[in-house]
């Protein structure tokens, strides 16, 4: 890899030559990918990026940590609409609002972008068995991008993982393992049988490769935006690794000269659960908290990717702010009926965590801000419900239609 000079642990700062399937470092830090920007400006542009018909975020394989000869995996991931929405911005009193819906990746949410690099690297590296642990979308997602490529996978979900995404993971073919017990002891679990047998490892926070595929929806930001970075970005945070790469994304068009200035990072969590925002806040060492929302894709207790999520969030000068599950369904709604895009609970926790902080008055009305909904509402139609309520329900018969009507005309 000619764009890629080494990977680095972030705590002891060691470097390791790039393998396919490196891990952690011998200190237990977790490694980054170290690019060559020279080389990378001096094989593409902003203007050679945006000539290109792939409408995948393999797009940006300049940016990408993969051979040059490693086969782009089969399913479409990535190129997520950005949508402007000028009524909901002038109802938040923002100039500009943009909404990156990445619930319409194949697998309904942002984790293709990591499951495509994870199949990538995998196949780089020889392995055809693939396996992660997972609140239930990297799951799903790994699910599906390597069957496309025909990898067999072992996914360990815990098992209050919402049926849709263990639907998904069985209609892929994954052998799941659902286990009775919290994030935690599911990752630990998925952790010792990956060493037994060795399967190649799609833990987000072991394997560093995977950021880089998440970082891609910044570098889509930025090009849909006419190379520029919005002001801020919003998004849900829970294990820390999405975060993490929304920033190596931003960061990296900026080192490259791709974009001139960097976003505001506003990180999201549940009030019951958000030891990454509290960390970052406080500037103390983060500590485990109960996992308690009904966003399950962000109900991490023990986040694995902790340090360069807190890196993140400071670095940007960004925002950590907590919503109640109230406000996530309120999110729900109004995402939907604004926008007409249906996110699941941790989907749209971005957007709650924005309403919150522009009812405070803590968003610039000059500011631009775009709003990362990271999963599709269809994982988890219980908590759509929730939020929307039920119904009409009714006999078919028109006198009793036009009673309900001239009501509904009356409120
Ligand atoms: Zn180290």
């Amino acid at each position: 890899m000619k764009n890629v000079k080494c990977l680095r642990c972030i705590k002891c700062g060691r470097e390791y030559e790039a393998a396919p399937d490196a891990t952690t470092c011998e200190c237990g830090g977790i490694l980054d990918v170290v690019y060559d920007y020279d080389y990378i400006r001096s094989v593409s542009s902003p203007e050679s990026i945006s000539a290109s018909d792939n409408y995948t975020m393999w797009r940006y394989r300049p940016f990408l940590p993969v051979e040059e000869d490693t086969k782009q995996p089969p399913l479409r991931v990535g190129w997520s609409p950005l949508y402007e929405e000028p009524r909901m911005a002038e109802k938040l009193g923002i100039r500009k609002l943009y909404l990156k819906d990445d619930g319409l990746n194949p697998t309904a949410s942002l984790k293709d972008r990591a499951s495509s690099m994870g199949v990538a690297k995998a196949i780089e590296a020889g392995y055809d068995t693939i396996s992660c642990s997972s609140t239930g979308n990297a799951a799903s997602s790994l699910a599906g991008n390597a069957a496309a490529a025909g990898l067999k996978t072992y996914i360990f979900v815990p098992e209050r993982a919402p049926i849709g995404k263990v639907a998904q993971l069985k209609i892929f073919g994954a052998t799941v393992i659902s286990v009775k017990g919290n994030y935690e002891e599911t990752f630990e679990l998925s952790k010792q049988a990956i060493d037994e047998y060795g399967w190649y490892n799609r833990n987000a926070a072991i394997n560093c490769y995977l950021m880089e595929g998440k970082k891609t929806v910044a570098l889509e930001i930025a090009e849909q935006l006419g190379w520029q970075a919005p002001d801020y970005v919003a998004l849900s945070t829970g294990d820390g690794c999405t975060i993490a790469g929304v920033w190596k994304g931003f960061k990296d068009l900026y080192s490259a000269g791709f974009i001139d200035r960097l976003p505001k990072l506003i990180s999201v969590q549940s009030v019951n659960t958000c030891p990454i925002n509290i960390a970052a806040r406080t500037g103390e060492p983060w500590q485990p908290m109960e996992e308690n929302t009904i966003a399950d894709s962000i109900s991490v207790g023990v986040p694995r990717n902790p340090d360069k999520a807190i890196n993140a969030i400071v670095e940007s000068g960004g925002i950590p702010v907590e919503v109640t599950d109230d406000e996530i369904l309120e999110a729900m709604r109004v995402t939907g009926r604004e926008c007409g895009v249906f996110g699941e609970p941790a989907g749209v926790t971005g957007m709650a965590g924005l309403t919150k902080l522009c009812a405070e008055g803590k968003i610039p009305a000059d500011a631009s801000v775009a709003v990362i909904v990271s999963g599709n509402g269809l994982k988890d139609t219980a908590n759509g419900i929730k939020a929307a309520g039920e119904p009409i329900r009714l006999e078919p018969d028109m006198d009793k239609f036009r009673k309900v009507f001239e009501e509904l005309q009356a409120k």
